[in-house]
């Protein structure tokens, strides 16, 4: 269902009747694509307080300056805040930029852990939140606002490429914490060398599930581009579909339903060399009021959407099938995290990811040197929410900073960062895709 709004505001005349009559002014994001990988122009390194962090000599291939005209990409570093005072400074270092930020642009502002002994140093920290959603919420033009919490450079390379690239067009006002530095997450392994920054996933094998159709096919198609070998699992009725999308993207197709006891024993038996990447992308709705619904649609949804990560994820974590270096990432929902009338089987379900990803991630690293994070889309244009009713999908659509709904690519995109093999030091994140929506923000 092409969004009508979004192409109208995009003519003339169309942009001249929004501004006149106060409406949304959604503009067009601009996405990755082949010819334009990277964000095109300056990346300025500002600093708010005394920073020990040294941005340029971890990662050179950031490209960041210290000055431009009109940058299209910011980073703040803002760790050494530590009190109102020099809290000032990220004012005075953003206010005279912000305006010569380019459309589609980035800005993140760094930040550190909060300090459970330094009060004051609490309360300026998260007081970056605040500054940095509102900030997400007024700056328009397509541009994007995210924080980042990280002590240590070396481990924010991955997390910074995608914020400050046109992968992440539909992340905004997230708050994303990268953990400490540490060789073991991504070992060195002479067989599978990380070697190639445009395809860090080569060598390694990702299974998507529900990646027939919808946002599992985009997540599918978007590992393979990285380099890896992908299997697209789906249930037997969409086997054929699944076979389509495996055969353009040279992977394999895998029918089962993820919900069958043993679906754990069965991946792990069709894949005898492991699994570096696991998607859990299946999801279902069976919408209904509590008060109408019946126990067969609660059990459904929470089987598909939640109890069946469960036990496939605990299955493929104890037989060793997921391999040292891995990365699981599930899908939860902004229904999950904001709750939606209508929606209390899929609402549960949905935050019992966010669940399972903060409770399992350190354990499943200490023990398996596996990552587990999960995306949280919001609205996405697929089939699912082309049948929503035009008005509720209207405010689905325009509700959120950007103005529009996102692609599926983009949760694909996202979904790729979290499972780059240089994301060892992301876990147990839940991060939003939804354009910075209203709706739980
Ligand atoms: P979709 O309905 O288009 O695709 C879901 C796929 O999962 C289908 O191919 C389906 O056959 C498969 N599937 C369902 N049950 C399965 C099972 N038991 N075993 C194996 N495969 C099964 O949905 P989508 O819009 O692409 O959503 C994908 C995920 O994103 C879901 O988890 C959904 O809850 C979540 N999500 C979507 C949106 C959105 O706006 N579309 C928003 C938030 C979250």
């Amino acid at each position: 269902m092409p969004d009508r709004y979004l192409s109208f505001t995009g003519t003339a005349p169309g942009r001249f009747l929004t501004r006149r009559l106060g409406l949304p002014q959604p503009a067009p994001l601009k996405r990755w694509s082949p010819q334009r990988p990277a964000l095109e122009g300056d990346w300025l390194l500002l600093t708010a307080g005394k920073s020990d962090l040294d941005l340029l000599a971890a990662d050179p291939g950031l490209g960041l300056t210290a000055s431009s005209e009109k940058p299209t990409a910011v980073v703040l570093d803002a760790t050494g805040v530590r009190d109102v005072e020099t809290l000032a400074e990220v004012h005075a270092a953003l206010h005279p930029v912000v305006r010569s930020v380019a459309a589609s642009g980035r800005i993140v502002v760094l930040g550190a852990p909060l300090d459970p002994a330094d009060h004051h140093q609490a309360a300026v920290q998260q007081a970056l939140e605040g500054f940095t959603r509102s900030l997400g919420k007024e700056i328009g033009l397509g541009r994007t606002v995210n924080l980042v919490r990280l002590t240590d450079a070396r481990a924010a390379g991955s997390t910074l490429r995608f914020l400050l690239s046109p992968r992440s067009a539909y992340v905004s006002g997230q708050v994303i914490e990268v953990g400490a530095h540490d060789e073991s997450v991504a070992p060195a392994d002479p067989d599978r060398p990380l070697t190639d920054p445009d395809h860090p996933l080569t060598g390694r094998t990702a299974l998507v599930t529900g990646a027939a159709r919808g946002i599992g096919e985009a997540v599918a198609e978007t590992l393979a581009r990285d380099g890896a070998r992908v299997v697209v699992l789906d249930v037997p009725q969409a086997e054929q579909d699944a076979r389509r999308v495996a055969d353009r993207l040279g992977g394999t197709a895998l029918a089962l339903d993820i919900t069958a006891p043993d679906a754990g024993a069965r991946i792990a038996a069709a894949l005898p060399d492991g699994l570096d990447v696991l998607v859990h992308n299946a999801g279902i709705t069976r919408d209904r009021r509590l008060v109408n619904m019946p126990a067969e649609r609660w059990s459904s949804v929470l089987d598909v959407n939640l109890a069946s990560v469960l036990r496939t994820t605990d299955a493929l974590l104890a037989s060793g099938a997921m391999r040292r270096g891995g990365r699981i990432v599930a899908t939860a929902s902004i229904a999950g995290l904001a709750g939606n009338a209508g929606q209390t089987n899929y609402g549960a379900s949905k935050a019992g990811i966010a669940g399972l990803v903060r409770s399992l991630a350190p354990r499943a690293l200490a023990e398996h040197g596996v990552t587990v994070n999960a995306v949280a889309p919001g609205f996405i244009e697929t089939k699912m929410t082309a049948a929503v009713p035009l008005f509720i999908r209207e405010a689905g659509r325009r509700m959120n900073s950007l103005a529009q709904g996102g692609l599926p690519v983009d949760v694909a995109e996202t979904t790729a960062w979290l499972a780059d093999p240089g994301s060892g030091s992301v876990n147990g994140q839940v991060v939003r895709v939804c354009g910075q929506s209203l709706l739980g923000a």
